[in-house]
């Protein structure tokens, strides 16, 4: 989704009735709670929430697309077929060294980011030094 998240609508028969629909568009057309009657009254005050709705919704969106989209590993062979498949985030156990990192970008052009604590194994699957974190490698684009 882009742009603005909450829509919305009045039309006359709304003024007349004194109402406004507030359509979230982040959810589907007709989807469950895409749309949502409000009373004119009412609106400043519901609009916070249901920002706040939409992040929350957004954010759990995005969580599921990069946990659907990182594969862990603690094989180098698979660690550099992975990465040359462009299969995602790879999750591995790394050194933190910059001549590894730039080995790595050598051979399959991905970097690391977002490194955290501790590593889970003892060993950098990228070169077999020893780990001081998890990081994610992926290509860059
Ligand atoms: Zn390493």
């Amino acid at each position: 989704m882009r742009g603005v998240p909450l829509r919305i609508e009045i039309g006359a028969r709304d003024l007349e009735a004194g109402v406004a629909t507030l359509v979230r568009r982040d959810r589907a057309f007709k989807e469950e709670g895409q749309k949502r009657t409000v009373a004119l009254a009412a609106i400043v005050a519901e609009i916070p929430g249901a920002l706040e709705e939409i992040q929350a919704s957004l954010f759990a969106q995005a969580k599921a697309f990069l946990e659907s989209h990182t594969i862990s590993t603690s094989d180098r062979v698979e660690f550099f077929r992975l990465l040359e498949e462009r299969a995602g985030m790879i999750d591995i156990a790394w050194c933190e060294r910059t001549e590894c990192e730039a080995a790595v970008k050598e051979a399959s052009s991905a970097t690391s980011r977002n490194l955290r604590r501790p590593a889970r194994s003892a060993t950098c699957v990228a070169c077999g030094e020893p780990a001081t974190a998890q990081a994610y490698f992926a290509q860059s684009y």
